[in-house]
């Protein structure tokens, strides 16, 4: 069989044609103890692989106090204030969300939920919690995560001596940019995610005329300035624009783990392009 397929790759390249390659299920390697991939492709300008689990991890920074149950600004569009989801949608149906409200969170359960209103440049205030005891490793523990537009998404995961590859580790654009530091508090205890995220602009054409960017402080630490994402975040691949609209809903994942939320707001902040 290997050799039918050989000989057909020969003749195929003879053509200059492409052949279908056999499928190949990813081989997840662990490195130092931390689980990734090296069979992905490499990240463009860079001699790490998507989800590489040698790439550097983010040094640890034990956060100070910071934004922890601040209130929203006068003008803030409020979307949880720990009563209801009526804000929110839930991904598949477009019904209601389908996360449980408690004690004044909202616990990820489910299916993704989405806002029912659109954005695009904006100010983000946003808290979770960690489930303790810890359950699970690398990215089975307390995975969640914001998708700016729905799209864009900076990782949510207990980080907390639970290591796991860089660019997927909290504070990351996923499967792009590894956090600049790692400033999770232990599970059980609040933090505060403070982001200033920007959308891409496409031409008339659908080119790309500026990416996404995303700045973003967890609990008081900056884990990202004014970083560009490379298009939409993605499992084993590197991130890829197609054109959008300039304002979509803003999702947050459920990712089979139990994370909690609460005061969570957002300020449209209009990037001015013009000087
Ligand atoms: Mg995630």
């Amino acid at each position: 069989m290997k050799k039918i397929f050989a000989g057909a790759a020969l003749l195929a390249s003879a053509l200059h044609l492409t052949l279908a390659q056999p499928v190949s299920k990813p081989k997840e390697i662990v490195l130092d103890g931390v689980a990734g991939f090296q069979d992905t492709p490499l990240q463009p300008e860079s001699r790490w692989h998507v989800h590489d689990p040698a790439r550097p991890q983010p040094p640890v920074v034990t956060p100070g106090t910071f934004s922890a149950a601040a209130t929203p600004p006068g003008d803030a569009t409020v979307l949880f204030d720990g009563k209801d989801l009526t804000a929110w949608r839930d991904r598949k149906t477009g019904g209601p969300a389908l996360w449980t409200v408690t004690d004044g969170m909202a616990v990820s359960a489910k299916g993704d939920i989405l806002t029912a209103q659109n954005f695009g440049d904006i100010q983000l205030h946003l808290e979770f919690r960690e489930p303790a005891p810890p359950a699970g490793a690398g990215q089975s523990r307390g995975n969640s995560g914001i998708f700016f537009m729905g799209l864009y998404e900076v990782q949510i995961l207990d980080c907390y001596s639970n290591r796991t590859y860089a660019d997927g580790s909290t504070g990351g654009l996923y499967g792009q940019h590894p956090a600049l530091a790692n400033a999770c508090r232990p599970p059980g205890d609040w933090s505060t995610y403070d982001c200033l995220f920007t959308a891409p602009r496409f031409g008339a054409h659908g080119e790309l005329l500026s990416p996404a960017t995303l700045t973003a402080l967890l609990n008081g630490v900056a884990v990202q300035n004014h970083q560009s994402f490379r298009g939409a975040t993605n499992w084993r691949v590197p991130g890829r624009y197609t054109p959008h609209a300039s304002e979509l809903p803003l999702l947050l994942q459920y990712h089979n783990n139990p994370v909690a939320f609460r005061n969570i707001w957002v300020r449209p902040i209009p990037h001015v392009q013009e000087p």
